[in-house]
């Protein structure tokens, strides 16, 4: 059973933040609670042997789930949405839809663990996988095949920032009748709504910033088909890689501040990566939002409400360089993910894309000296005085 029922139409036209606390969030109607209760049944009453009511078995559908799915397809403009145990369950859920001998495009820009799953996985039922570079269209456009059936990229690519011209990839895409999905990780509905470009499946590790709290492990796909939706409730009912009402409620809990807490983020960030930049201990400052960004221009015009609150920098020295000045942060814990309300500090090279192969990384810009910040909501000066701390140590 997916929920994809709007739930009602004076919320509907409400704006974000007041749908992140109201929508799927009803009182409760027994007691007037006004959090709706968590349920942990796995299975439900039926009032006659084989007629099915709103709710049969926990895999198949859940209310917690159901009512979290609510708040997200409206947060991202969908018809329904669909919660999973991960972000890459979400992912491969979305590629299941795919055949022996389609083709998927990816991005360059993209998650490690996505990377992952594309060539060592995808591949073992047939479906090829080709890595391009989706900031160029002639390279797009000689990459599109008859058996390609999907786009895969991420609205701000990780880990070098970069901001896809997604109203440009949708257009040539739709020419050639092949879905684009998107990771909106990175930068949230707040930020970027790809399905209001036209894309046509957004995907979330939501134990990011949607969650945004490192305590529940999530993802979702969103789409504005209900025809797709369809299709990915059966892959994902079949295949059984759904959200417990545990963590349904805690996803539920963050969105209720996601505005709040992305909004924040970004402004820390910009800040934070202005300071970098006149360094002088750091050789590059990647972040959409400074000008020298070559995605500057179109970041404006694409990101409502900042640039996001990942930062790539690289620092002066090699990697054993890299590897101290990421280990000597005292409020930056070393940890991979991200978009959480601590601030994180990782080394894609060692870490979060250490699961490409050498060369892809290498084509991928994935240097040795690469660091990303993931800035949280702690004080942006506490963060600044950390980071200068951490690089003077580790340049000795
Ligand atoms: N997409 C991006 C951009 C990510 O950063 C991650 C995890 O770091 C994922 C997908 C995978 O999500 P999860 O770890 O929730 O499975």
């Amino acid at each position: 059973m997916i929920c994809d029922k709007p739930s009602n139409n004076k919320l509907c036209r409400m704006r974000f933040r007041t749908r992140a606390i109201h929508v799927g969030n009803p009182p409760e109607s027994n007691t007037g609670a006004v959090i709706p209760p968590i349920h942990p049944a796995t299975t439900y009453v039926q009032k006659k042997a084989g007629e099915w009511g709103t709710f049969d078995y926990s895999r198949s559908g859940n209310p917690t789930r159901s009512a979290v799915q609510e708040t997200l397809a409206s947060l991202e403009g969908g018809c329904g949405s669909l919660a999973f145990s991960s972000g890459m369950a979400a992912t491969h859920c979305a590629t299941m839809l795919l055949n022996s001998g389609d083709q998927i495009i990816a991005g360059r820009d993209i998650y490690g663990g996505t990377y992952r799953l594309l060539h060592k996985i995808c591949n073992r039922s047939g479906v090829h996988v080709k890595l391009v570079d989706l900031n160029s269209p002639q390279a797009l456009a000689g990459a599109l095949e008859p058996q390609t059936r999907m786009i895969w990229l991420e609205g701000i690519g990780n880990p070098r920032l970069t901001v896809p011209d997604l109203p440009a990839i949708i257009a040539q895409a739709k020419q050639h009748n092949v879905l684009v999905a998107i990771d909106n990780t990175f930068a949230t509905p707040v930020l970027l709504r790809p399905l209001e470009l036209g894309a046509d499946i957004v995907m979330h590790s939501a134990t990011k910033y949607l969650a945004g709290h490192s305590d529940c492990l999530a993802g979702v796909l969103v789409t504005s088909s209900p025809e797709l939706l369809q299709q990915l409730y059966f892959v994902q009912n079949a295949t059984g890689a759904v959200l417990s009402p545990f963590d349904s409620f805690l996803l539920a809990r963050g969105l209720k501040t996601l505005d709040l807490r992305v909004r924040e983020q970004c402004r820390s960030a910009m800040e934070i990566a202005l300071y970098l930049h006149d360094h002088p201990l750091v050789a590059n400052v990647i972040y959409p939002g400074l000008v020298s960004h070559p995605d500057h221009d179109r970041a404006s015009r694409l990101l409502h409400a900042g640039y996001g609150a990942m930062i790539t920098i690289e620092a002066v020295g090699d990697f054993e360089l890299t590897r101290r000045v990421v280990q000597s942060t005292k409020l930056f814990h070393l940890a991979v993910s991200l978009g959480s309300v601590e601030s994180l500090i990782e080394q894609p090279a060692s870490m979060s894309h250490a699961s490409y192969d050498p060369q892809a990384r290498a084509a991928s810009g994935i240097t040795d000296g690469l660091i990303r910040l993931s800035v949280g909501l702690e004080d942006p000066q506490d963060l600044i005085e950390d980071l200068d701390q951490a690089l003077r140590a580790a340049n000795g």
